[in-house]
């Protein structure tokens, strides 16, 4: 054996303890960590001969990278939709790695992490209230997700029309039609071979929505004249999240055939709350879902999962089938996970999700997110109540988009937000909504509160803006 690697097992107590202590720094004083940094490139170091040893690989860590970490898992992280770990998240996906299973089949008598995958997508399907007809796995995020829900659309239309788009590849012109996809879907339509163009955009509602236009929908069904199409509609579009009207489309799909998607990547979390819950009314129907877990969930990177309607495993595995090897038994009857999503091998993505669901429950989460909604809130008031900002949609959850009152010229919002930014207190991204250069903070982390609204308030007022 390598000596090296005999050592490090001989001393994994100590190192182990060390990283523990070091951890346990970071998560307690994650409030005091600055919220960005300005350094873009970094010194390479070269391949070690013989190796340094974990000892020396932690300090070498500690040295060059340590000191740059942001706390983008802290509470004024509020850029994108980057939610936290939560404490039992956190031992869920420290388990992962010590136990390193591949979660995929029980048949070969391997390993039973399959198992937690499903039992964890059995509790998901039971924290937002959805009948257990879906099917899930785990994959990286929600792009990922999409991905994998709109490959199986993808085979679903071919088969409309008595193609096998799996096997004998994508041809003739695949109907999209969305109102405000995320920019995650765009790319998966690429992906897929359908094209980032080849959407039909439907109108959406007037008066500060990003939603879709349920006439105007009906409208394009009706030109359509009985063509299957893919509908993608979101449940929290990024930059205000909106919802498109759940209980008129599943009405719309008694009528019509069509796929119907729902990218709920964070939106899908209204579910947890009584108050909430009518923004995802009549989701149930839908054919697939996008779930991410790394966001409101509070697990760490990368957990996402997809939902689909068990109506359609047939297509789901033509879609994603990886047969040839005698080894991985029968698709059809023996249920193995790479049958049903883009990877082969995976992580045990489920168990971070699996502590953090059984650790918290339902209360646990519905607090989460009502938590969320009520600081994307107190933010929403004080931007519109100032003199200096303006708010660009009501806050029907937990995004606020806002830009400089008046103002047109949109580097100085560039120029604002960089200046915010580097206060290190907090962090927020830069958006467009009806073309103009805008702001936007978004609220999905467990441990944010009032305090942190008030220091980012105090920060926000800090700032000069030039004319
Ligand atoms: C974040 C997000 C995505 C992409 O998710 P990743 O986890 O980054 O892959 C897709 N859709 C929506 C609505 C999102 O908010």
């Amino acid at each position: 054996m390598n000596k090296q690697l005999e050592y490090d097992m001989k001393n994994l107590d100590a190192l182990l303890e060390k990283v523990k202590l070091q951890g346990l720094d970071y998560l307690k004083n994650i409030n005091e960590r600055k919220t960005s940094t300005n350094v873009i490139e970094l010194d390479c170091t070269k391949l070690n001969k013989t190796g340094l040893g974990g000892l020396d690989t932690l300090k070498l860590f500690n040295e060059k990278f340590e000191d740059l970490m942001v706390a983008s898992t802290g509470s004024r992280y509020l850029g994108y939709v980057i939610g936290g770990a939560t404490p039992a998240s956190i031992i869920g996906d420290w388990l992962a790695t010590i136990y390193d299973q591949n979660p995929q089949t029980i048949n070969a008598q391997g390993d039973i992490s399959m198992l937690i995958e499903k039992e964890t997508i059995k509790l998901l399907l039971d924290l937002f209230n959805l009948p257990n007809d879906f099917l899930g796995g785990f994959v990286t995020g929600a792009t990922m997700s999409n991905f994998t829900c709109l490959a199986v659309a993808r085979q679903w239309i071919g088969k409309e029309s008595g193609k096998d788009f799996a096997k004998n590849g994508v041809s003739g012109k695949i109907k999209i039609l969305s109102a405000v996809p995320h920019s995650s879907v765009l790319k998966t339509l690429s992906m897929l071979g359908i094209g980032s163009n080849n959407f039909e955009k439907v109108k959406i509602e007037e008066g500060n929505r990003e939603s879709i236009d349920i006439e105007d929908l009906k409208l394009k069904i009706d030109e359509l004249k009985g063509r299957p199409f893919i509908l993608i509609s979101s449940a929290g579009t990024v930059n205000t999240a909106d919802f498109d009207d759940f209980e008129a489309i599943s009405k719309l799909k008694e009528k019509y055939n069509f796929w119907w998607h729902i990218d709920g990547a964070f939106g899908a979390f209204a579910a947890c709350s009584p108050k909430y819950k009518h923004l995802i009314k009549g989701w149930e129907t839908a054919d697939s879902i996008t779930i991410d877990c790394h966001k409101w969930l509070n697990v760490p990177y990368e957990s996402a999962v997809y939902l689909v309607n068990e109506n359609h495993k047939v297509l789901q595995m033509e879609t994603f089938q990886n047969s040839n090897a005698p080894y991985l038994g029968n698709p059809a009857e023996d249920f193995n996970y790479l049958n049903f999503l883009p990877e082969n091998s995976r992580r045990l993505k489920a168990l971070p999700a699996w502590f953090s669901l059984t650790a918290y429950g339902k209360k646990g989460y519905q607090d989460i997110v009502e938590d969320s909604v009520e600081m994307a809130r107190l933010l929403g008031d004080f931007i519109e109540k100032s003199e200096t900002f303006e708010l660009l949609a009501p806050v029907r959850l937990n995004n606020v988009c806002f830009t400089l009152k008046g103002e047109k010229n949109g580097n100085k919002v560039l120029s604002f937000l960089a200046a915010l930014n580097d206060s290190g207190k907090v962090f927020m991204t830069a958006t467009m909504l009806n073309e103009t250069q805008d702001m936007r903070a978004s609220f999905v982390n467990w441990r944010t509160n009032s305090t942190d609204i008030e220091t980012v308030i105090a920060e926000m007022k800090k700032i000069k803006i030039n004319d």
